[in-house]
């Protein structure tokens, strides 16, 4: 058994909220260990708004597309065009993203381990807590390290195991389950058929699709992501994504990978366990409702929970660790709520993705959903526009708007 390895703090995942942790924690000056049990790319659509790229200094070698239109399309087939007049959103790969913020954390002073985390200790009478961790096998056997730290950031993503052993109610949060394929670009013949461009995203809200959430097709430079998600567990993703690829003319692409994974739907109701255990990311539910967005809410998480453990490795007052939370739902916790009720009321029948997707030809609807997702807070500079969005909200809900 090889000796019990010490840091101030231990992370655990090194996917974007992870890396972001060890990464300020390290900065910081405490000692960090990054555990991550590497070997698999997140499958994710890897779209990140200017929000993120200019708040954590993403460089511009790592954006595979710079995507300026996304379009919706109806169940009627109808489509709305909505141009991004003032930016672009970003797509990245994942595996080339997360491990440069793996290599950011590590340039910073943390320690990269790569393992999986199995279990944690109960919390002990002095300031720390051990953990154990896989970290490769021996004759058949797994090679068990323990690690003791004073801290523990549980960064594993959805179904995270640290919340599961340590977060009363963690074992509790609800998932969607999205499922998507890499493929490679479509040549240019081919694109010209399929209408694919490649700096526009196709959103389908269509119920054959998806009965509760929607389908999209990402490019990502010389390849492009095509997927869909459901709460629904009887609804079969891959069926749905092969009729998805023969509505948008490219099921003659080159299939290159295929993955799915769940995506959480809700912030959990404690981030942290009154002990050392402090949760970020999915691992903590925050994947804003209605559009599936997790990156950038995972590295903002991923930096609470550090600011939070900093303040807690100080202070030794475990009430410091809700900081985390208390700081995000702040933030963010409003934006939640409304697309939350915006998926539940509007994803749920043919007829109101079709109003949907109509409402969505409004300059001003438009326009405050890309000032939102852009950067991510609500525009509150234009009352009028809130409240003419309001009353056309309503006409169509009423069914008294024109088409
Ligand atoms: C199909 C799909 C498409 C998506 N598209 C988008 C999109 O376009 N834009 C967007 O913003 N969001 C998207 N998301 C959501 C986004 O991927 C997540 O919200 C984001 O990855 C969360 O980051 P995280 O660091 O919290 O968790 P993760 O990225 O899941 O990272 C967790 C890390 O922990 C590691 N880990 C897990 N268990 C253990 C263990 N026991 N021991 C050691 N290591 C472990 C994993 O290997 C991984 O590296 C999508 C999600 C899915 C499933």
């Amino acid at each position: 058994m090889p000796e019990t390895l010490s840091y101030d703090a231990v992370v655990i995942g090194g996917g974007p909220s992870g890396a972001i942790a060890a990464e300020e924690l390290a900065l910081a000056g405490w000692s960090v260990a990054l555990i991550d049990r590497a070997g698999r790319i997140k499958p994710c659509g890897g779209a990140i708004p200017p929000r993120l790229i200019r708040d954590f200094k993403i460089p511009d070698h790592l954006l595979v597309a710079k995507i300026r239109c996304a379009r919706m399309i109806a169940p009627s087939r109808q489509k709305v065009d909505i141009h991004i007049d003032n930016g672009f959103v970003g797509m990245v790969n994942r595996g080339e993203f997360d491990e440069y913020l793996r290599q950011r954390a590590v340039s910073a002073g943390a320690t990269r381990m790569t393992g999986q985390f199995s279990r944690i200790h109960p919390p002990e009478a002095g300031p720390w807590r051990r953990i154990d961790v896989e970290t490769g096998q021996e004759r058949g056997l797994p090679v068990q390290q323990t690690i003791r730290a004073k801290l523990v950031i549980g960064a594993d993503g959805a179904r995270s195991q640290v919340a599961k052993q340590s977060v009363p109610g963690a074992d509790r949060g609800k998932t969607v389950f999205a499922y998507h394929e890499i493929l490679r670009r479509p040549q240019a013949q081919q694109a010209q058929q399929a209408d694919y461009d490649p700096d526009r995203c196709d959103v389908y809200y269509q119920g054959e699709i998806s009965p509760d959430f929607y389908g999209w097709m990402f490019p990502h430079g010389d390849c492009l992501s095509i997927g869909t998600g459901s709460m629904d567990k009887g609804f079969s993703l891959r069926h749905a994504t092969g009729l998805l690829k023969q509505r948008a003319g490219l099921d003659q692409c080159e299939l290159l990978r295929k993955e799915g994974a769940p995506i959480p739907l809700k912030p959990l109701p404690r981030w942290d366990d009154g002990h050392n255990v402090v949760l970020a990311g999915d691992a903590s539910g925050v994947v804003a409702p209605a559009s599936g967005e997790g990156i950038y809410y995972a590295m903002l998480g991923g930096q609470l929970a550090a600011k939070a453990g900093l303040a807690f490795l100080k202070s030794a007052d475990s009430r410091d660790l809700r900081l985390a939370r208390k700081t995000f739902m702040k933030a963010h916790g409003r934006i939640f709520f409304i697309l939350g009720l915006l998926q539940r009321f509007w994803y749920q029948t043919e007829k109101r993705r079709e109003q949907f997707v109509k409402i969505c030809r409004d300059k001003d609807v438009q326009q405050l959903t890309f000032d939102t997702y852009m950067n991510k807070a609500l525009v509150r500079h234009r009352p009028m526009a809130h409240l003419r969005i309001l009353i056309k909200d309503i006409a169509h809900l009423l069914g008294f708007a024109r088409a």
